[in-house]
């Protein structure tokens, strides 16, 4: 019988909503986790890719419950900013293309398009569809503190952060490079561009090399090795232009000239000219009055920086490589009409010394990485690497004047600022991570706008208590901890404001629209008291600063804030209770900006105590093995996906998938071979929903075999579950728990009709079905249900480890007869032998005793090299004299290479009785392989024609078969 998912999942969706269980309050009897994961933003329906991140979320949520926590997992949606507002404007003019993506990819109903003319009918709609989705995926979320960014309570908040930042002189105001869409003349921020790339502003140092009168500016990020140029590099068939900067001639690529625009007023074009024609000239270093030539290179990007490159040989592989290449081919010279003799006096010119390396770096990390020309990819990595150590550990030369012995870290700032002063440089900004688009198509370019309204991460004083926060933060993925640090090293002052969008308006400046990623900090706390102002009808209107100072800081008298004194109390102890954040989940592009700003915002406007704990981050969703995308119309809308595979197999396939950080690939097949696990799980457990309950004075070596290795899946499925490993959690308890279910079954015969194997197994079951219940728990509910039990197994209690059923010695055993099993089935099949007789000979007792020892000289630290001379010192195995000597000589390479647990195991456990465990399971063994099994010792077998005794070893008894040979 076909099991209906969809039906069975809303059956327990009414249920849980109606008995509002996942609904939490403050309780101060019970220990509370608080879980959050990012908002969703509704300008288009949730996929799969969404889903595993909330899923993620509602997984932890659902754990801690059933480890006691009071736990409370809220959503709330975040309509800020302007891609709706664009979204609005396409659909409005006719735009065919996003038409198209609305009815036919996201199905959405003709009536409901006509509506999103007007900005908001796209967020309510798009927040409908995507809250359905939540509750059909059976998140396990208190709706009653749901809420929209541009609630009028919610703005009121908002407008509390930004007077409490700026407050602490946080907020300012000024010129700033910042990401710009020159199109919508808007600043650009991760949410705004094509794929989700928060742009990075770098700062170059353009500095000027005088040519005839003009000047020649050229772009780097290592100002201080102006001291080494030999040449300046340009691209010969790009464009270039002469500008009128300030009143100052410049020379630039094209494209630059653009970018200057923006970056500086006051440019105007005087004259088009080709790189060729510069080629062949010679410009003058203003640092030292040295007349370098100006030569053709292939790799100079005129969209990158200013199209102009000072060639540093001795400390730039980039440009030693492209000197010895047009060394080795002068004919690009003779092209352009340079005389060739021009590169026969350029020879590289040292500035900083590195210990370790020659006077030219750039010709150590060439050979060491064996990069072979400048269109080699490991050019790029030679590059970062010398960079690396050069910044961190390099001097300057003496020949490098006024900065002679400087750190270049500090000389690289000395340089640029001595240049800029005395107007031989200036700053040349540029997207790093370019080439970014803004999703209405136009190329991010970077602009310096004054009069605009930043938060200022680049404070100083603010990073340190980020850093030291940080330092004390959980990371799952712990690997990722240098990423965070990596983001809080590098970020500065953020744009907080745009001049359009859906939001909340500057308090101060009521031109100006906070922006998405500037509204969505700290709002983990205002779900604390999201139901409080609902529930009390509190008109935003009295939500004054005082209010929020009160709730959340402990500060001013509850009586005097303009609110019933009761309601601002109630508010003050939902915060104080659930706050602290205890999880915050999200997806990986969120790291650095969301994820980051989050820290930074909780430590600048909450007392300590309140600062997050942890940071869950996971990885993105493949459709068979490729990107989802608009492009190639492989995004499945996630409710449509819930109709084709049912809720809890998409929450396992997305989870049993693989681990945080990878990616998942999901498929129609792994979606069917989740189900059809899922329905074998459910088919199987309830045959034993009426057994009865376990009974331990009747157990033999089996259940207790069986009933240890229930412990062992509880240990491990918590210890994955405490660290977010999904995968291996399902891995055990969907997967390992049920196979040795399986093997208990092949070992006990009858078993179904047994009352005493069947309540073995419904124990084990039981467990594996609160184990299962936070990935599948609609599934888990029905069986729990069958089971007898009253309650939801959404709340049962998490299973503990009973360490009386803990039973090593049964393990070891049972463990003993698969691997016989296995090995004689192998035999058996390599052989193509029809068993008439199986013998088996045990080690004797003196291996044995040699084996423990040895194991017991390991566990004690013995050095492995040294093991065959330790053991000899015991006089007992001396006695046994060559036949202990060549014993160990054997066994040693597999006593080495054991697994730690395992030699732990066995040395703390009692002795297997090996000849008596197989006697008494001959039988199982006879009718496994349908032939006489016998078992002896192998020092004095009755019977072993082939002498194969003597090569028993502990755990792994000789085995002889018997018959005729296959006649196929
Ligand atoms: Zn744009």
């Amino acid at each position: 019988m076909s099991l209906d998912f969809r039906l069975l999942e809303e059956k327990w969706q009414k249920r849980w909503s109606d008995s509002n269980v996942f609904e939490a309050n403050p309780d101060p009897s019970k220990p509370k986790y608080y879980v959050t994961v990012a908002y969703p933003y509704p300008n288009a329906p949730q996929h799969i890719g969404h889903a595993r991140t909330y899923t993620l979320a509602d997984v932890h949520a659902r754990y801690m419950r059933m480890k006691g926590f009071n736990t409370l997992l809220p959503m709330a949606f975040h309509y800020t900013g302007t891609p709706i507002l664009a979204m609005s404007k396409r659909i409005a003019s006719g735009d065919t293309e996003l038409l198209h993506i609305f009815k036919d990819l996201y199905g959405v109903p003709e009536d409901a398009i006509k509506t999103f003319n007007v900005p908001v009918n796209i967020a309510r709609y798009f927040h409908r569809e995507i809250k359905g989705g939540m509750q059909e995926m059976g998140y396990s979320i208190d709706w009653r503190r749901e809420f929209t960014t541009i609630d009028p309570s919610y703005s009121k908040f908002i407008e509390w952060q930004f007077h409490t930042l700026s407050s602490k002189n946080l907020i300012t105001k000024g010129a700033h490079p910042i990401g710009w869409c020159p199109s919508d003349k808007n600043p650009v921020g991760q949410h705004d561009t094509q794929g989700d790339f928060e742009p990075e502003v770098g700062e170059f140092t353009a500095i000027k090399f005088d040519l005839d009168g003009t000047s020649l500016p050229t772009a780097t990020l290592r100002p201080e090795t102006i001291f080494g140029v030999t040449n300046i590099w340009i691209n010969p068939e790009a464009v270039y232009v002469e500008v009128d900067m300030k009143g100052e001639r410049i020379v630039v690529s094209k494209q630059a000239s653009g970018k200057l625009c923006e970056q500086m007023t006051c440019i105007a074009v005087i004259r088009e000219l080709k790189g060729s024609d510069l080629a062949g000239r010679y410009a003058t270093n203003p640092i030292n009055g040295s007349k370098v030539p100006i030569l053709p290179a292939e790799f100079v990007d005129p969209d990158n920086a200013t199209g102009v490159v000072m060639s540093v040989p001795a400390h730039a592989p980039y440009d030693l490589l492209a000197l010895r290449d047009i060394k080795a081919k002068p004919d690009i010279l003779s092209k352009y009409g340079i005389d060739r003799g021009i590169i026969a006096k350029i020879e590289p010119i040292p500035v900083v010394q590195l210990s370790g390396f020659s006077p030219i770096p750039a010709q150590d990390v060439i050979n060491s990485m064996k990069v072979k020309d400048q269109l080699d990819p490991r050019a790029e990595a030679a590059t970062k690497e010398l960079y690396q150590k050069e910044f961190h550990t390099a001097h300057m030369l003496p020949e490098t004047g006024k900065y002679a012995g400087l750190a270049v870290s500090k000389a690289k700032e000395m340089v640029k600022k001595d240049l800029i002063s005395a107007n031989k440089a200036f700053p040349f900004y540029e997207i790093l991570n370019g080439p970014i688009y803004c999703r209405c198509g136009a190329k991010v370019t970077v602009n310096l706008l004054s009069d605009q309204w930043f938060i200022n991460y680049g404070d100083e004083g603010w990073k340190e208590i980020v850093r030291r926060h940080l330092g004390q933060m959980s990371i799952l993925p712990e690997d990722l901890r240098q990423e965070f640090i990596n983001v809080v090293e590098w970020l500065r002052e953020k744009a907080c404001a745009r001049r359009s969008g859906l939001g909340t308006p500057l308090p101060w400046d009521r031109d100006w629209i906070i922006e998405s990623l500037s509204d969505s900090t700290i709002y983990m706390a205002y779900y604390t008291i999201a139901r409080v102002l609902r529930e009390a009808k509190i008109d935003p209107s009295v939500l004054s600063d005082s209010v929020f100072d009160y709730v959340f800081l402990g500060r001013g008298d509850p009586s005097k804030l303009g609110i019933d004194r009761s309601t601002a109390e109630a508010m003050r102890r939902e915060f104080t209770y659930f706050y602290p954040l205890d999880s915050r989940h999200s997806g990986r592009d969120l790291v650095p900006n969301h994820l980051t700003f989050f820290i930074f915002n909780h430590v600048a406007i909450f007392p300590e105590e309140y600062w997050p704990r942890q940071i869950a981050v996971n990885g993105s969703v493949l459709m068979d093995g490729k990107k989802m995308s608009k492009s190639f119309g492989n995004i499945i809308p996630l409710r449509k996906a819930i109709k084709i595979y049912g809720a809890d197999t998409l929450r396992v396939s997305i989870l049993s998938a693989s681990e945080l950080m990878q990616d998942v690939d999901f498929s129609d097949a792994l979606a069917k071979s989740t189900k059809t696990r899922l329905q074998e799980f459910y088919s199987f457990a309830i045959q034993y929903a009426d057994a009865d309950p376990i009974d331990v004075l009747s157990m033999d070596a089996l259940d207790h075999w069986l009933a240890s290795r229930v412990q062992k899946a509880i240990l491990q499925t918590t210890a994955a579950m405490d660290c977010l490993r999904a995968r291996e959690a399902i891995q055990t308890a969907l997967f390992a728990l049920p196979q040795d279910i399986m093997w208990y079954f092949r070992r006990r015969h009858n078993c179904c009709n047994d009352p005493k194997a069947r309540g073995i197994v419904k124990y084990a079951l039981e467990k594996a079905v609160r184990m299962m219940s936070p990935f599948a728990p609609h599934l888990c509910e029905e069986i729990w249900e069958q089971f007898g039990n009253t309650g939801f197994a959404s709340v049962a209690e998490w299973p503990q480890v009973d360490a009386s059923f803990i039973n090593e010695v049964a393990e070891i055993s049972e463990e003993l007869l698969k691997d016989v099993v296995e090995d004689t089935a192998e035999i058996v099949k390599v052989t193509g032998i029809v068993p008439s007789k199986i013998c088996y000979y045990c080690a004797p007792e003196w291996k044995w005793d040699i084996y423990l020892k040895l194991l017991a000289l390991l566990e004690g630290g013995a050095d492995p090299k040294a093991l065959i001379r330790e053991a000899m010192k015991d006089p007992d195995i001396r006695a046994r004299g060559g036949d202990a000597a060549k014993f160990i000589t054997t066994i040693s390479p597999c006593v080495v290479s054991m697994p730690k647990e395992q030699r732990r195991r066995l040395v703390s456990s009692i002795k297997i009785e090996e000849e008596a465990f197989l006697k008494v399971n001959s039988d199982f063994l006879s009718s496994y392989f349908r032939c006489p099994v016998e078992v002896y010792p192998s020092d004095s077998p009755a019977y072993d024609p082939k002498k194969k005794a003597g090569i028993a070893v502990p755990l792994r008894p000789a085995i002889y078969v018997e018959g005729s040979a296959c006649s196929e």
